[in-house]
């Protein structure tokens, strides 16, 4: 699934083996499994920034699942959030949350682990 933001957008994935949750060179999303909080209904995942460095800036996320086996769709979903992709209704300008540009940040999740033409245009404008 990371492979979708690897080849299709301007960011570099890479995995490393040794975590690091401070200093200069934090992991900048770190995936885990584990309950999710009851405020979040029936979401099967969940991102959070762990060190903010402004508002609109965040040098780690952490992605939860409560599946150990999250299906892709998901995956692509909350690394979305990971990188600053909103689901439609909180984007600018708006757009329905099940837009097709929206790919796999659609809401509720549909579609396979594949970004939109939209992902990719604004991670690119991004990063
Ligand atoms: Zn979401």
């Amino acid at each position: 699934m990371l492979r979708e933001f690897d080849e299709g957008t301007d960011l570099k994935v890479k995995f490393v083996k040794k975590l690091s949750t401070s200093g200069d060179h934090e992991t900048d999303i770190v995936y885990e499994s584990g309950d999710l909080p009851d405020d979040v209904g029936g979401a099967r995942g969940l991102v959070w920034c762990d060190d903010a460095i402004s508002d609109k800036k965040c040098d780690q996320h952490y992605a939860r699942f409560k599946s150990r086996t999250p299906v892709q769709t998901t995956g692509c979903h909350e690394t979305g959030h990971a990188v600053g992709l909103t689901h439609g209704a909180q984007a600018e300008p708006k757009v329905a949350n099940r837009h097709s540009s929206l790919g796999c940040m659609r809401a509720p999740y549909t579609d396979g682990p594949y970004l939109g033409g939209h992902n990719v245009a604004m991670i690119n404008k991004t990063y």
